[in-house]
């Protein structure tokens, strides 16, 4: 008489080639991006995206277009940007100086959502195209009202080539090398 395999053998034994099946799968995927690397991995710094006009990078401050209406810090949903108060000379009595605000920044906190920069209503707030600046510790990433009206120093991938992120029809996403003008 045949031996009676049991309801929990079976299913042990379906969970056993099911798991078997569910490596052989990934091994399978290994494979053939070994063979055939199509591969998304940006060798950074050696490689480095070159972002479109328009990406919401660093926040620099145009100072001589703010009105001091602080619309920005208002609309800042993680508190990252505030106004401070200057004394600075009055354009139309040179001898009585006079007391102004502006922004300024705390990069610990801000998360680029632009926000700042859609509502400022004299277009005094602008995006750079970069976001990879490097800080030696967290009290630079607070800019001060002069660190705010200067573009950041591009201090990474300076040596590296600059690729740009594409979509190609059947290989998906693709990096493409672009020339320093591109
Ligand atoms: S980009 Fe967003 S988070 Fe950053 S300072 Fe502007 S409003 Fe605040
Ligand atoms: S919203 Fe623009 S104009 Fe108003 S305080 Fe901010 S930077 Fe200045």
């Amino acid at each position: 008489m045949a031996p009676r395999i049991g309801l929990k053998s079976l299913e042990k034994r379906r969970t056993l080639i099911d798991g078997v099946r569910s490596n052989l799968h990934v091994l399978a995927i290994g494979v053939k991006y070994f063979v055939n690397p199509r591969r998304m991995t940006l060798v950074y710094p050696k490689e480095y995206p070159r972002l479109s006009e328009g990406y919401r990078g660093f926040i620099i401050l145009e100072k001589k277009k703010c009105i001091s209406c602080a619309a920005c810090a208002r609309i800042c949903p993680s508190a990252a940007m505030k106004m401070i108060r200057v004394m600075e000379p009055d354009p139309k009595h040179p001898e009585k100086p006079r007391m102004k605000q502006y922004p300024v920044i705390n990069y610990q906190r801000c998360i680029f959502c632009g926000y700042c920069v859609d509502v400022c209503p004299t277009e005094a707030l602008y995006h750079v195209n970069y976001h990879d600046v490097v800080y030696d510790n967290l009290a630079e990433m607070f800019w001060d009202l002069d660190t705010f009206q200067k573009e950041p120093e591009y201090k990474t991938a300076l040596e590296g080539r600059p690729v740009r992120i594409m979509v190609h029809e059947e290989l998906g996403l693709i990096k493409v090398p672009v020339g320093e003008g591109g």
